[in-house]
């Protein structure tokens, strides 16, 4: 890899080669998982490239391409499985600046792959009232681009599901790695291609998402003695179809209290809790249904003194990811899962695998609606031991029924289906012939007879050596 050479060809655009810098930026939140922090810790890009407009992405693919350099696209690296890490090093293709909003109208906006989604939401709220319908918990730093190519969902799925689902992303513009790059339109079926392929076959360079109606989203947070009635209850609020909610996660004792330190003076020992965000129109029928269902009701910020909302978090950074978050800042030895309890057994699913655990996985829900049904995710809170004890957690939980996206591969397979997803190869093929876009992350290009049910980890060859 000539990076000189392509440092020449690059002049004029922005680049930094400084170690420190190169290594920060090379890196994600993949050190929440302590199986790819070994793994991964030392891998670093050799240099970073940002471009302003699709002009200057083009020229760096071109110029890549022509010296054989692999890129690996970044938003803003709060992915949480390694996916925008430069495993054979090369160039780290810095998004943050195409970062324009480019128009907005009733139900879409058009933006620049590398902008925040909190900056589109406000944006268009200002415009027309609208906002996204889906956000992850990193809402107020994460990339729209970042969140197609390697997210899935979050805060607003219990409304419209999965990133994926059909409708919730509307076009996506998308830059080939090839000796002339070409610009591709994707819509329909053919978003598929791309989303959640982590930058493995193409440059996302704009897109175009479906906005809903923006309300004011009221934080509330309902107590419970026993997690399965914080699990029930989040259930049967999720069903109210009268009720707008955007967020519905039960959390088991003792996680709040130990780790969502700002919230500790609403919280009883032992307590379970259901985090909400709730439309405020629909806050009394949101506080009726409650009562006759016997929530108490801990915290709600439209009646909490200025006192008592002093210095707390949204509700949503308590939420999906977050949680976590919030656990390994106090406990670096917490780890995680990533589980789906399927329609229509989800709440005898969960009651199984919370007791299945004591002591040491701990229950974190999602409601989500899919394909039409209330279910849940999960995002247990795992104290972690080894790694073999942590594949057999795994382990368990499929052979009950709960599939695992492993949060702890940094392939798109093993954390995801575990399985080809043919569509992504084959465009692939098309898109990036000499496979110098994010290599190591789709093993079925690496090795396409690779035996997923093998039980072993997939290890790319081409992952630099530590030291
Ligand atoms: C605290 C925390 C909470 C989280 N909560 C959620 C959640 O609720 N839901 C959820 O789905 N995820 C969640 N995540 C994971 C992550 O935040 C999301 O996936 C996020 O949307 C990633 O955005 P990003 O801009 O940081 O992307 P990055 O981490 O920079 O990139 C993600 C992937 O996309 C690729 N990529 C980036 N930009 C482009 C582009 N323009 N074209 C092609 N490929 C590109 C990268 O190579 C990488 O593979 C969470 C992570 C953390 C640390």
């Amino acid at each position: 890899m000539d990076v000189s050479a392509l440092k020449r060809d690059l002049e004029g655009l922005k680049i930094d080669d400084n170690p420190a810098i190169v290594q920060q930026k090379s890196r994600d939140f993949y050190w929440y998982s302590p199986v790819l922090k070994q793994q991964l810790d030392h891998v670093t890009g050799d240099l970073i490239v940002t471009p302003k407009t699709e002009a200057e992405l083009i020229r760096v693919l071109a110029a890549c391409h022509r010296h054989g350099v692999p890129v690996t696209p970044r938003g803003s690296g709060t992915g949480n499985y390694g996916q925008a890490m430069p495993l054979s090093g090369g160039v780290v293709l810095n998004l943050a600046e195409m970062n324009e909003i480019k128009s907005i109208a009733p139900g879409r906006v058009v933006t620049g792959p590398g902008a925040i989604l909190a900056d589109i939401d406000k944006a268009t709220r200002a415009h027309s009232g609208q906002e996204l319908r889906l956000s992850p918990s990193t809402y107020n730093t994460a990339s729209i681009g970042g969140f197609i190519a390697g997210g899935s969902g979050g805060v607003g799925s219990i409304n419209f599901g999965g990133l994926r689902d059909f409708g919730n992303v509307l076009r996506l513009r998308v830059v080939t790695m090839e000796a002339e790059p070409k610009a591709l339109e994707l819509t329909g079926e053919n978003l598929h291609k791309v989303t959640h392929a982590y930058g493995t076959n193409g440059i996302i360079s704009e897109v175009e998402m479906p906005l809903t109606a923006a309300y004011d989203w009221v934080d509330v947070i309902v107590g419970f003695d026993a997690f399965m009635d914080a699990a029930r209850y989040g259930n049967a609020l999720a069903c109210q179809d009268g009720i707008l909610t955007k967020l519905i996660t039960p959390i088991a004792a003792p996680v709040p209290q130990l780790y969502f330190k700002r919230h500790q003076k609403f919280l009883r020992e032992g307590q379970s809790i259901c985090v909400v965000m709730v439309a405020q129109h629909g806050l009394d029928a949101f506080l009726a249904f409650t009562r006759r269902v016997s929530g108490e009701v801990i915290y709600n910020a439209a009646t909490a003194t200025p006192d008592e909302k002093k210095g707390l978090p949204p509700a949503y950074e308590l939420a999906w990811n977050h949680t976590t978050l919030r656990a390994l800042r106090v406990d670096p030895s917490i780890t995680y899962l990533q589980s789906l309890y399927p329609f229509p057994n989800q709440l005898a699913l969960v009651e199984k695998m919370d007791a299945m655990f004591p002591g040491e996985v701990f229950s974190h829900l999602e409601f989500v609606r899919l394909d039409g049904n209330v279910t849940c995710f999960g995002l247990p809170l795992v104290k972690f031991t080894t790694e073999a004890r942590l594949d057999e957690i795994v382990r368990l939980h499929e052979e009950n029924g709960c599939p695992i996206f492993n949060p702890h591969r940094y392939t798109l397979e093993e954390g995801g289906m575990k399985q080809t997803d043919a569509v992504q190869l084959a465009f692939k093929r098309e898109t990036d012939p000499l496979g110098l876009l994010n290599p190591g992350k789709m093993i079925a290009w690496e090795n396409p007879d690779y035996d997923y049910r093998s039980g072993r980890t997939f290890l790319f060859k081409g992952l630099q050596k530590a030291g």
